[in-house]
Formats: structure tokens, C-alpha cells, sequence
């Protein structure tokens, strides 16, 4: 029989949140020692764009269409100057394939007139561009650029609820709480660490709580 013993309260101050959080951290480190994120890129564009691939579409579909494309559009001015229907076939295997194509497209235009073929590295001027929202700037930003970042995905949303870190639900609120409660130099580790919990434990439908690594520092379980 399970018994709850209640690890948060609303009483609950900031120091024993962050205290938490790195007990559940360290927890997640070494229960997925090896985990990174799931996506393969070689460069900020290749990351750019699987992330636009990515939505509402696997990590691995997108990483078996990108080693098939990357080599064709190597840069900024090639994805952005494909015919349209070209790039709709090589990207057929991804949902939503031709909405997708569209907004890489304009994607790249911008990146060619305004950014001189680069990915820029500020979140004010990423998610200026078209089809990248905060969660794809904060991706870029953490893996492609070093910067201590948060990417709230479904996984990392879901999993900070349950954890009690946050009692929001839009994701930039989200970000918000746990910004003050992950250290800098664990920002990009805990979006790794929190996806694959999410992926093999922390379920969206049933989290597997019996034999969850961190359950005793997660208030969630009943
Ligand atoms: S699986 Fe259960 S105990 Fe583990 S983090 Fe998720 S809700 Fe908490």
C-alpha cells in the first residue's frame, strides 16, 4: 500500500524549493547520466531548423529526415531559396510537412535580410523571427549557444506541475518559477535530465511513481 508523506506544502519556502530541486536533479543526473537532447544537429541552423520540424512530430523522424537534407541546404540562403514544392517533397515524411516547409521558408528569408545568413543568439531577436515562439529560442539558445536557458516543452511543463516548482500552466510563467530555482550552469542539463524523465517515467498519462528515482522528493505520488 502506498503511503504519502507530503514533501512540499504551500509553506514551502524559496531556499527549500532550490534545495529540492537540486536533490531532484542530482537524482535525474544519475539516473540518466548519458541523456542529452534528442535531437542531432551540427550547427545553430541545423538546430533551428529540426526544432521547427519537431513540432507535434518525433525526434527521431526529424532526425532521419535531417541526415537525408542536410547536406542539401546547407545554409540560411539555400533553405530559403528552394522551390516551395521541392522542399514540401523532402520534408514529406514529417507531419505537417507543408506548413512546415512554409515557415522554414520564411524562417530563412529572415535570417538571409536580416541577419546576414546567421542565427542570431538573443532571445528578443529570435523569437522575432517567423515560426520560432520561446521555447525554440531557449533550445537554441541552451544548446547551440552555451546560454544558461530554459525551454518549456510539454515534458518540462508537466514534470515541474507535478513537482510542485510551479502552479502555473502557461509556459512562460512556467520558465519564470523555475528560473529562479535551477542554477545557471544546470539550466540546459535540467531540460535533458526532465525530457527523458518525462519520456520513460514521469508519463504524461501514468507516472510510474512506485519506482520513480526522485519520488521522495516529489509531492505528486498518493
Ligand atoms: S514519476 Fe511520480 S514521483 Fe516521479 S517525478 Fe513523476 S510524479 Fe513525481
Amino acid at each position: 500500500m502506498k503511503t504519502h508523506v507530503p514533501v512540499t506544502s504551500a509553506k514551502e519556502t524559496l531556499s527549500q524549493k532550490q534545495r529540492r530541486m537540486r536533490t531532484i536533479l542530482h537524482g535525474l543526473n544519475q539516473a540518466y547520466p548519458d541523456t542529452t537532447l534528442a535531437l542531432n544537429f551540427s550547427s545553430p541552423l541545423e538546430l533551428l531548423i529540426a526544432l521547427i520540424l519537431a513540432a507535434q512530430c518525433t525526434d527521431e523522424r526529424v532526425n532521419a529526415v535531417m541526415a537525408i537534407v542536410r547536406r542539401k541546404y546547407p545554409t540560411a540562403k539555400a533553405w530559403a531559396e528552394v522551390d516551395h514544392k521541392s522542399l514540401e517533397q523532402d520534408l514529406r515524411s514529417v507531419s505537417f510537412y507543408r506548413n512546415k516547409a512554409k515557415a522554414i521558408r520564411a524562417c530563412c528569408q529572415e535570417l538571409v535580410t536580416r541577419f546576414n545568413g546567421q542565427v542570431p543568439q538573443t532571445l528578443e531577436e529570435l523569437v522575432s523571427l517567423s515560426g520560432v515562439g520561446r521555447k525554440t529560442a531557449n533550445v537554441l539558445r541552451g544548446n547551440a549557444f552555451g546560454q544558461p536557458a530554459i525551454g518549456v516543452d510539454r515534458h518540462v511543463g508537466r514534470l515541474a506541475q507535478r513537482m510542485g516548482f510551479t502552479t502555473q500552466t502557461d509556459p512562460d510563467k512556467i520558465e519564470d518559477d523555475l528560473n529562479v530555482l535551477v542554477p545557471d550552469d544546470s539550466k540546459v542539463r535540467f531540460c535533458h535530465v526532465m525530457q527523458t524523465h518525462g519520456r520513460v517515467q514521469c508519463l504524461a498519462r501514468t507516472p510510474l511513481c512506485d519506482t520513480c528515482p526522485v519520488r521522495s522528493s516529489c509531492p505528486y505520488p498518493t
